[in-house]
């Protein structure tokens, strides 16, 4: 028998088709580097509240080892369905309408994977977080991306959602606040889309993972809306809020139809999330309002004090409603993204992360993670300002 010397290329073509994040690799360049300030990362630069890692190291001593079901242990999913209701105003059955997932990112694909059928389209706003297109490619569906802008403070109107819509669209993604530019979405947009929503029959995943750190008035979610329980997929988790990213843990809430499909994909793939994350998530659910709030304060105080140093350094910056980034234009200093946050890790060893990253709407932006300690901030500040200074930005800008 003859043997082909060269194999085909193994990898599927829609996986090929996929680009590496762009995030990791400018954090291989990062982590290549020594003393490097980084405003990089999106991950809280608090320990998980000490209760929290005591209730699953009491968990491990009692011996509960083992899987649970699918769906999630049913303590959890109760004290979720009753979280959801009293802080988001939306009420779903634990026995059948809520699903606990290996963090948010898990729970983001299987809510596509369970309503695309080949060549589905998907809308979302962009600049958004790095996983939403690759996973819509990868269950087969086609990603439409709606741009936002800095001049509206990237916000998503219902005009250009209904402008996206084909006979093929299924599905819109929605993430308030935003990663990477903290926006949020006015009671008065959500209720505009929501009509676009109902009139042409769509889905709506909403990633309300940064829902708690909100800076001003009250995050209310569109599930709330009338008519949109029902056509929603409610995606939240506690990496954020309760700074438990490594404990990867998170949720869906939708109807029961929905909830059944994604749990068919779940517990094929995952089984279920670690029994020793789901009792900690417990345990943040029922006592972690305290240290979160106290978190929150932490990162107002940082927003704050460094939207105020972009502003001086003439860089405009929309002053984020929420999450914990900052995304400033750079376009006044003539260069990329790219060149932008490669020269600056170069000449001040500060880390950040270049805007196209997020998509192309992200390009003239970089987003600066103020998830970090107030005094590597007030350093990375500096630093950013003399690089700025080098480069001569306008005053006026
Ligand atoms: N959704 C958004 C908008 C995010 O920014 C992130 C992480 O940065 C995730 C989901 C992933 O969350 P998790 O750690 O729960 O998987």
């Amino acid at each position: 028998m003859k043997t082909n010397p060269v194999p085909r290329n193994p990898v599927a073509e829609h996986v090929q088709r996929i680009p590496r994040s762009g995030i990791r690799d400018f954090f291989e360049i990062v982590q290549s580097m020594t003393d490097v300030v980084s405003l990089g990362i999106g991950e809280p630069d608090f320990v998980t509240p000490w209760h929290i890692r005591e209730a699953a190291i009491y968990s491990l001593e009692q011996g509960r080892t083992g899987y649970t079901s699918n769906l999630g242990a049913p303590k959890l999913r109760k004290a979720i369905a009753r979280y959801v209701a009293t802080h988001f105003g939306v009420s779903y059955d634990p026995a059948n309408e809520v699903i606990v997932t290996v963090g948010v990112s898990e729970a983001i694909d299987i809510a596509i994977r369970a309503i695309l059928n080949p060549g589905d389209e998907v809308l979302y706003h962009e600049p958004c977080y790095v996983s939403y297109n690759p996973s819509i490619v990868l269950a087969h569906g086609k990603p439409v991306r709606i741009s936002t802008s800095a001049e509206n403070g990237f916000a998503l109107k219902a005009a250009d959602v209904r402008r996206a819509i084909t006979p093929r669209t299924r599905a819109l993604m929605l993430n308030f606040p935003t990663n990477p530019t903290g926006a949020v979405l006015p009671r008065s947009d959500q209720e505009e889309i929501a009509e676009v929503c109902i009139e042409h029959d769509l889905v709506v995943l909403t990633d309300e993972i940064y829902s708690e750190l909100t800076y001003e008035g009250q995050h209310e979610t569109i599930a709330s809306l009338p008519g949109m329980r029902e056509r929603t997929i409610f995606l939240h988790g506690f990496s954020k809020a309760f700074a438990m990213t490594g404990w990867r843990i998170g949720y869906a809430c939708a109807p029961a139809g929905l909830t059944e499909a994604m749990m068919r994909i779940h517990q094929y793939s995952m089984l279920c999330a670690s029994i020793m994350s789901q009792e900690a998530a417990l345990e943040a659910l029922e006592h972690g309002r305290e240290p979160m709030l106290a978190m929150r304060e932490q990162y107002l105080r940082r927003r704050n004090f460094l939207t105020h140093q972009f502003h001086e350094m003439g860089l405009s910056c929309a002053v984020p409603k929420g999450a914990f980034y900052l995304f400033p234009s750079i376009a006044p200093t003539g260069l990329t993204s790219r060149e932008f946050a490669l020269r600056l890790l170069e000449e001040e060893k500060v880390a950040v992360v270049p805007g196209d990253a997020f998509g192309p709407g992200g390009e003239g932006f970089v987003r600066c993670s103020y998830a970090t300690g107030m005094d590597q901030i007030e350093t990375a500040a500096a630093r950013i300002r003399a690089f700025v200074g080098r480069l001569r930005v306008p005053a006026t800008v």
